[in-house]
Formats: structure tokens, sequence, C-alpha cells
């Protein structure tokens, strides 16, 4: 039997990737990170010139060139870019590419082919609704904003970054209302997505809920 398609989506900072990965590696699975397929793409428009609003020279950077997404790494054409996307360029510019239409198409083909034969954990803003809206289990997670804030900034302090709580907040803020306001698949929690609240929650208690949740579907879904 093959497994289950699982889709995290979430606001910024809430925890979806670190979760995604742990979930994906105790269930065996493959781990998607969707949100890296538009950073890929952004990288792709820096490098190439093109503007962060020509829709259509964007969605050809994506037909002329290979982006490739397992978890952790994410490659252009083979070369690993997975540090490269994560540059404050790149950061600031990924809500404007991300907002086309005929870009969201083609990487949603994408991820709907990488999802196609299950057994895997897709994490992003619209997996739920969007892209997989048939995922066999799907989990909306949440933090509060200060302590979304407060995780940002130590990993941030951690890379030698030179931020403030308040900056680090007023990002997340401007983050949350770009992913729930924009026109094409804003963030939103799908009818039948479990709500997960990780604001107090210690990480292994958390994936050992999403674990035991996972594995009850798995059952559900062998055939005898
Ligand atoms: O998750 P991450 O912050 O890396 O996502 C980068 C950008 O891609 C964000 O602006 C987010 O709104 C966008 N995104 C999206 N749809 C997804 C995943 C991410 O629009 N499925």
């Amino acid at each position: 039997m093959k497994g289950i398609r699982i889709a995290i989506d979430g606001p910024a900072g809430a925890g979806k990737s670190t979760a995604a990965r742990l979930l994906a590696e105790r269930l065996g699975y493959k781990y998607i990170d969707s949100g890296a397929m538009y950073r890929a793409v952004t990288l792709l428009a820096l490098r190439f010139d093109v503007g962060w609003e020509d829709e259509k020279k964007l969605a050809m950077l994506i037909d002329k060139h290979n982006i490739c997404q397992n978890g952790l790494i994410t490659t252009i054409d083979g070369e690993d870019v997975s540090l490269a996307i994560r540059s404050k360029q790149v950061s600031e510019a990924v809500s404007v590419v991300c907002k086309h239409p005929l870009v969201r198409k083609k990487l949603v083909e994408m991820q709907r082919n990488l999802a196609k034969d299950g057994a895997v954990v897709m994490e992003g803003r619209d997996i739920g609704t969007v892209v997989l809206p048939d995922a066999e289990l799907k989990f909306f997670i949440v933090a509060d904003k200060e302590e979304r804030a407060r995780r940002r900034l130590k990993e941030m302090v951690a890379l030698g970054k030179d931020v403030t709580f308040t900056e680090v907040l007023e990002n997340i803020k401007l983050r949350d209302l770009l992913d729930s306001s924009r026109a094409v698949a804003p963030l939103r929690q799908a009818s039948d997505a479990i709500l997960v609240d990780n604001t107090r929650m210690p990480i292994d208690f958390e994936i050992n809920i999403m674990e035991k949740i996972a594995r009850r579907k798995l059952e559900d879904k062998v055939e005898f």
C-alpha cells in the first residue's frame, strides 16, 4: 500500500517546515517545501533580471529551467540553491512573485506531480485548499504572532543577523497580511484541516500527536 498525502499549511514562522520535516522522517515519507519553489523562481528572476511584475517572463523562467525540490534541498538546473533562496533579497521579493496566477499554475502542477505517488508531507500556504484538496490528512499550524517573532528572532540571532524583536514582529505581521489578503490562493484553513496551535507546545509533543493521527489515517486506508 502506498502512503497517504499530508498537507501542512499555516502562516510564516509557525514551525511548518520543522513539523513537516520531522513528521516525514518518522513516517519514512518524502518532505516537500513548496515555498522553496516560489523562492527558486524569485532567485531566477533576480539572476536573469526579470521584473517582479512580468508574469509571462516569470512563467517562462519556470519552463526554461529545471527546479527540483526535495525537502531541505532545492536545485535549479542541478545547482544546489538551498542557501541562496534564503537571502534577504529573495525573501523580500518572493511575496510579489508568488501572487501571479501563471506562476502559481505552473508550480502547483509540479507540486501535484511530486505528490502523485503518495507517502508525502507537503508544506506551504495553499496545499490543503488548492494543491492537494483531496489530501488524506491536512494540518493547519498556527502560533501567536509574538511567539513566532520570538522564534524567528532566535534563529536570526544564531545566524549572526542584527535585528530587533520589533522588526521581526513587524515583518511577521506584514507577511500575514500579504499571505491572507492576496487574490489568488490566499492563506486560509481548509474546512477539513486539523488546527494545531503550537504556541505553548513543545515540538516533540506536537510531532507525537501529528504522527499518531497520521498512523490512524493510514490504518483507516488499509484495504483487505
Ligand atoms: O514558506 P516560505 O516563507 O519559504 O514561503 C515563501 C513565499 O512563498 C511566501 O511569500 C509565501 O507566501 C509563498 N508561498 C505561497 N504558496 C505556498 C508556499 C509559499 O504562496 N504554497
